[in-house]
């Protein structure tokens, strides 16, 4: 290829938010680079991602940089309910089977567009184990990109490698299980993890997974050098993964209001917390959201909301996983504690409640916020670290309970409720008590030397998050040096793909 021609990555997203959202802000960065860029989805997801890539393109146009294309294609048809496009929508394990055996139809669109169009590179969500075989025969270099940090990219290949749980005698759900070969010494909790006997099928794919993670000419990670320097490293040189950390990526929004809203579905509440937050000292509010995919039992909402009402701090709770149409919004009569509905707006003044998408990061970067009780998922994390916020620990599956280990053990800006279920099974959990929820807030936000540090720690951190994608800075770098590598691959030499 003409090396005058700009590269051309292609994305190949997961369907739901969390992957896509920040693909979309990956490939509004690659952009800002001079990447051709193409998201390969479906119609529903096209949708979530397009006012991302249509600010990118914007930008693009008084700017100069290439513009992003998203390639919708017809999701496969194989019986399933229209709309389910996104594992969002997937309430039945049935649904679930039906909806996987689709993406793996997914494929025929991809060879296609690859064919067609011969992209420089494809950067394939994990869950994708196809685009290993698909990419290799296309000659085209595949990068993973598994939406988490490589802290809990290590604690996975620990995991796999060495399933510490099928090696623990112990079946006390409270039995203390180490992950061997890591930086620092980890240890989960049985109940923390996936236990293989008891999901041999989802062990079957976290196995496939990391062999095609490992197949792959490399890895994007959403996350920044200085963050966890111990941790980038140990992925490179101890287990030999080739890894670029660009992130964090939410900062290649500029315009973060609706980021990752599909048409329409910001909360109407969008405009009004903003208002509520700015007649908030600084510092004061309780920032509490668990992503897009986590549901409460009604008594853990209820415990919730006490803890929220004991820790006396002010509160934006968003209510109902961030679905655009909370239909349940009146079960709150089966949780909410006597008073309660008196605490917050518009009765009250020490919260506000959103149902659908919240506009999370201006919210975690408005003043008021001082701390953010988060379920733990990457993208939140690195958000709530890129504005400097601390943060209660509250995860519930997947990366999450590594990632509360990055957070509370290694960087130690926050603190943990407890949480000891891997698991969507809400009636195995117990449920965690209001005064227990407040005193983790009181440990973050009190006048203790350790709530103190934890502040301080965050706001360091915020600095580094920010600066790393900028000009000069780690991840500004990460991203030169992969548009160099696939560069060098357009020449004779570098043509293989497995190098
Ligand atoms: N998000 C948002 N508004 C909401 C709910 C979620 O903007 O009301 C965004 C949030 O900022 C993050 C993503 O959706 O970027 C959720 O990803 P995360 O990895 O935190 O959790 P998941 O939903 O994948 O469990």
């Amino acid at each position: 290829k003409d090396e005058q021609q700009p590269l051309h990555i292609l994305f190949l997203p997961f369907l739901v938010p969390g992957h896509l959202i920040p693909i979309g802000d990956m490939a509004a960065l690659f952009a800002a680079r001079g990447v051709k860029c193409t998201i390969l989805t479906t119609p529903v997801n096209a949708a979530v991602i397009r006012p991302a890539v249509d600010r990118a393109n914007d930008a693009a146009l008084w700017s100069g940089h290439p513009a992003i294309d998203v390639a919708v294609v017809p999701f496969p048809d194989v019986g399933l309910p229209p709309g389910i496009e996104s594992a969002t929508a997937l309430a039945s394990e049935e649904d679930r089977g039906k909806f996987f055996n689709a993406i793996m139809r997914m494929r025929e669109p991809f060879d296609q567009f690859v064919a067609e169009h011969r992209p420089d590179a494809v950067v394939s969500d994990g869950f994708y184990t196809w685009s290993v075989d698909a990419a290799a025969d296309h000659g085209v270099p595949r990068l993973v990109f598994l939406g988490t940090s490589a802290f809990a990219r290590s604690c996975t290949d620990s995991t796999v490698r060495n399933n510490p749980v099928g090696a623990c005698a112990d079946e006390d759900p409270d039995a203390v299980v180490p992950l061997p070969g890591l930086p620092h010494r980890v240890e989960m909790r049985r109940s923390q993890m996936l236990d293989p006997k008891k999901r041999p099928d989802h062990w079957a794919f976290f196995q496939a997974m990391n062999a095609a993670d490992q197949s792959s000419y490399g890895e994007v990670i959403n996350s920044f050098h200085e963050l966890e320097p111990e941790y980038a490293e140990h992925y490179r040189e101890a287990l030999g993964r080739r890894a670029w950390l660009v992130g964090p990526v939410a900062l290649a929004s500029k315009d973060v209001a609706a980021r990752g809203a599909a048409p329409g579905a910001l909360s109407p509440d969008a405009d009004g917390v903003l208002r509520w937050l700015d007649a908030k000292p600084d510092g004061s509010v309780a920032y509490v959201s668990f992503g897009t995919l986590s549901s409460f039992s009604p008594a853990e909402m209820r415990e919730l909301a006490r803890g929220l009402d004991l820790s006396g701090m002010s509160f934006v709770w968003v209510i109902g996983g961030g679905a655009a149409n909370d239909t349940d919004t009146d079960a709150s009569a089966e949780w909410m504690p006597e008073g309660f509905a008196d605490l917050i707006s518009p009765r009250g003044d020490r919260g506000f409640t959103i149902r659908g998408w919240a506009p999370q990061m201006l919210i975690l970067n408005h003043p008021a916020v001082g701390v953010f009780l988060t379920h733990c998922g990457w993208n939140s994390t690195l958000e709530a670290v890129s504005a400097g916020v601390p943060m209660v620990t509250w995860p519930r599956y997947a990366d999450q309970f590594y990632n509360e280990k990055l957070i509370v053990e290694v960087l130690k800006v926050g603190v943990g409720v407890g949480s000891r279920e891997y698991a969507s099974n809400l009636e195995d959990r117990r449920v965690i008590g209001g005064e227990v929820i407040a005193a983790a807030i009181g440990t973050v936000m009190g006048d203790g030397k350790d709530g103190e540090a934890m502040r301080r720690k965050a706001r360091e951190l915020g600095v580094k998050a920010r600066g790393a994608p900028e000009k000069g800075g780690s991840s500004y770098d990460e991203v030169g040096r992969l548009m160099d590598a696939l560069m060098d691959r357009r020449r004779p030499a570098g043509s293989s793909v497995h190098e």
